[in-house]
């Protein structure tokens, strides 16, 4: 995992088991361990089960540039569900090679993720302008706020006299 965002994603998907986890081993019938990275392991005799990452994992890492049809092809893992984990950043499409993402904003190719670095961008200085936007309206609401109290004030001032 290289972040925890990736680790917490992994934790939430694996706990709907949309990547049909392994529970025991076939052999032994007892719970397998989880080695991370999609892999099982049987505590008893050490047999190795991967999930639907783990086999997606292991066919990108030796099919460098693999399609996701291809991927889907020979793993049987879903080609939206192969989408799903480029989409979230924790299998990454080898440079230089045959890209299967495309930006969700201008179609471009890209290796992860949902959107083209200049996308990213983009909708980077959109959220800053609606947060500036927001921090203008709260100023204005905080001064309209602070002329009420002040109203109230001169009022009970005046009473007070
Ligand atoms: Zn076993
Ligand atoms: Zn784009």
């Amino acid at each position: 995992m290289r972040s925890s965002k990736q680790a917490e994603m992994y934790a939430k998907n694996k706990f709907e088991n949309i990547y049909h986890a392994p529970e025991r081993c076939s052999k032994c019938d007892i719970m397998l361990e989880y080695n991370g990275l999609g892999e099982y392991k049987c505590p008893k005799c050490a047999a190795i089960y991967k999930d639907d990452f783990g086999r997606v994992r292991d066919y990108l890492d030796e099919h460098r540039g693999a399609t996701v049809t291809e991927i889907a092809t020979q793993t049987g893992v879903p080609e939206t569900l192969i989408t799903r984990m480029l989409r979230e950043e924790r299998v990454e499409v080898a440079e230089g090679s045959k890209t299967f993402l495309t930006c969700e904003a201008c179609g471009k190719p890209i290796r992860s993720g949902y959107y083209c670095s200049d996308c990213a961008k983009i909708a980077a200085a959109a959220k800053k302008k609606r947060e500036k936007e927001k921090e203008i309206f709260d100023r204005k609401d905080l001064i309209r706020g602070l002329g009420k109290a002040m109203k109230e004030d001169d009022g009970k001032r005046r009473f007070d006299r």
